[in-house]
């Protein structure tokens, strides 16, 4: 990408601005106030408190690219099981997601399909085998005597807001 246009960030300023405007929340704890961690995918489709109907101050919420368990994911566990409150954690993978449409190797030549960047070898965590990837990934946290606490592993449908359990 070395075309791009500069946008700035005026009308997100600005939504910041109205959103400060009404703002409640002064003096909310950082503990998380539900015991509530969400792993879960960078999926714009997705709205992990609001899913789960919860707000600010309830849950701390880790994103990755589909969701997958990396080991800065694991250091947010720790510090979030021993240090802020965490005590029941839920792996969230989404159906349409496209970490899932094909493997590493795929997804880097879509990138370099859609505008010729290459980054064939970097580590995506994509598979297409979801529920395995699911599955291992809640199989690790569930083995990780630093990550004490309850863990289940879920699916969330981008196309009718239901959350099912699946481990
Ligand atoms: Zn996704």
């Amino acid at each position: 990408m070395s075309n791009l246009t500069p946008m700035g960030f005026n009308d997100l300023l600005a939504g910041n601005a109205r959103y400060a405007s009404g703002f409640q929340w002064a003096g909310t704890p950082g503990v998380a106030a539900r015991g509530v961690a969400v792993i879960t995918c960078m999926d714009s489709r997705l709205d992990p408190l609001a899913m789960l109907d919860l707000t600010v101050g309830d849950a701390k919420i880790l994103r990755t690219p589909g969701g997958r368990v990396t080991p800065e994911v694991v250091t947010g566990l720790v510090v979030g099981v021993h240090l802020l409150g965490v005590d029941r954690i839920l792996v969230i993978a989404h159906t349409r997601c496209a970490m899932a449409s094909g493997d590493d190797a795929q997804i880097a030549d879509a990138i370099a399909a859609a505008d010729g960047t290459r980054v064939h070898g970097m580590a995506i965590g994509a598979s297409t085998d979801q529920a395995a990837a699911l599955d291992f990934d809640v199989s690790l946290l569930r083995a990780d005597p630093l990550v004490s606490a309850e863990i289940g592993g879920f699916m969330y449908d981008v196309d009718t807001g239901i959350l099912t359990q699946v481990h």
